[in-house]
C-alpha cells in the first residue's frame, strides 16, 4: 500500500496544520471543508503558518509557496476524495458529527482508501462502525503546532488491519513525525495518559496547600533535570482547557481533592489568570 494523494477533511486549527505539513513534505493534498467561508478561513490559517515555518524551521518563502502549490481546496466531498489514498479527518470532536461524516464519506470514496481520525478523545472503535470499512480505519493523532511538537500517535481498533496500521505509521514518518504506535486502544493515547494524572497530582498538592506552584515545579525540575514543571505546562496549555478535563475527571471519579482543585482553578479563571494569553497564569509573562 502506498500513499500518494491525501485528503484532509476539516481544515480548522489542526486540519490546516496537518494539510500544510503533508504538502510541505511533498504530497499532493486536497483540503475539504463544508463551505466557501470555512475554506477561506483554512486558507487564512495556512498563510498564518508561514512566519512559524520561517522562524522555527528556516523555511524559505519559495519552499513555503511550493508546498502551497501542492494543495487544492474543495467543498464537494466526492470530488475532494476521488484520488485519495488516505483521508485524514479533523472535524469537530462530536461523535454525531463524525458519524454522519463517515457515513457520507464511505459512500463516495475509492474502496481501498484508508480513513484516519485525528480525534483527541474518541476511540477508533467508537467511530469504526460508521466508516463502513473498520479494517481500513484508525486514529492518527497529531499535536497542536505539528511542525514543532511532531508526534503522531497511531491507534487502531481491534478490527484495524495490521498492514493498514503499518502503512499509516510509515506515512506519519514520511511527513516528519515521530510515530508513536499504540498496541491497544487507550483513552488519552500515550501522552495524555501520563500527562493528565501528573498535572492533576500537582494541582491537588497546590489546592490542598501542601506546597506552592513554584516549589512543586522546582522539585520536579531539579530532580528530573526537566526544563519545565507541571504549573509551567498548565500555563502553556491554558488553564481553561485543563479545567474542563479536571471537572470531567472529578465528576467521573468522585475524587473530592480533584473537585477542590477544580474550584480553585475556577477562581483563577474568573480572575483571568489563564497563562501567556492573558499575561499571567501561575507565572507572569
Ligand atoms: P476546529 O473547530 O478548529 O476545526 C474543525 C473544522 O471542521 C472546521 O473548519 C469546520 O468548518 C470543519 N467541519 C465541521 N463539520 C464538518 C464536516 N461535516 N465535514 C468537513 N468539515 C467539517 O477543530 P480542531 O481544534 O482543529 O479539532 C479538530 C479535531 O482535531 C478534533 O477531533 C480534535 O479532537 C482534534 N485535535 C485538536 C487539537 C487542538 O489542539 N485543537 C489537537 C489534537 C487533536
Amino acid at each position: 500500500m502506498t500513499i500518494q494523494h491525501v485528503t484532509v477533511a476539516g481544515d480548522g486549527v489542526l486540519g490546516s496544520q496537518i494539510a500544510f505539513q503533508t504538502a510541505f513534505k511533498g504530497y499532493n493534498v486536497t483540503l475539504y471543508d463544508i463551505n466557501e467561508k470555512t475554506v477561506k478561513h483554512a486558507q487564512l490559517l495556512i498563510s498564518q503558518l508561514q512566519p512559524s515555518y520561517e522562524h522555527d524551521l528556516q523555511v524559505t518563502v519559495d519552499d513555503f509557496q511550493t508546498a502551497m502549490s501542492r494543495m487544492t481546496f474543495s467543498t464537494d466531498l466526492a470530488d475532494a476524495t476521488k484520488d485519495a489514498d488516505l483521508i485524514i479527518e479533523a472535524i469537530p470532536e462530536k461523535i454525531s458529527i463524525k458519524q454522519s461524516f463517515y457515513k457520507e464519506l464511505s459512500q463516495v470514496v475509492p474502496k481501498d482508501a484508508i480513513f484516519a481520525s485525528n480525534s483527541s478523545t474518541l476511540l477508533p472503535s467508537d467511530i469504526a462502525p460508521a466508516t463502513g470499512r473498520p479494517t481500513r480505519f484508525l486514529n492518527l493523532h497529531f499535536a497542536n503546532q505539528i511542525w514543532l511538537r511532531n508526534t503522531a500517535e497511531v491507534m487502531g481498533s481491534p478490527e484495524t488491519n495490521p498492514a493498514v496500521f503499518n502503512t499509516v505509521v510509515d506515512f506519519a514518518k514520511s511527513i516528519g513525525m515521530i510515530a508513536i504506535p499504540l498496541q491497544k486502544e487507550q483513552p488519552g493515547y500515550v501522552l495524555n495518559s501520563i500527562l493528565v494524572p501528573w498535572l492533576n497530582a500537582a494541582l491537588k498538592l497546590w489546592a490542598n496547600g501542601i506546597a506552592t506552584p513554584e516549589t512543586i515545579d522546582k522539585t520536579w525540575m531539579v530532580v528530573l533535570s526537566s526544563p519545565i514543571g507541571p504549573f509551567g505546562i498548565l500555563d502553556m496549555i491554558g488553564l481553561r482547557t485543563h479545567y474542563n478535563i479536571v471537572v470531567t475527571e472529578a465528576e467521573r471519579t468522585g475524587d473530592a481533592d480533584l473537585k477542590h482543585a477544580a474550584d480553585k482553578m475556577k477562581e483563577r479563571i474568573d480572575a483571568n489568570l489563564l497563562g501567556p494569553s492573558t499575561g499571567e497564569g501561575f507565572y507572569h509573562y
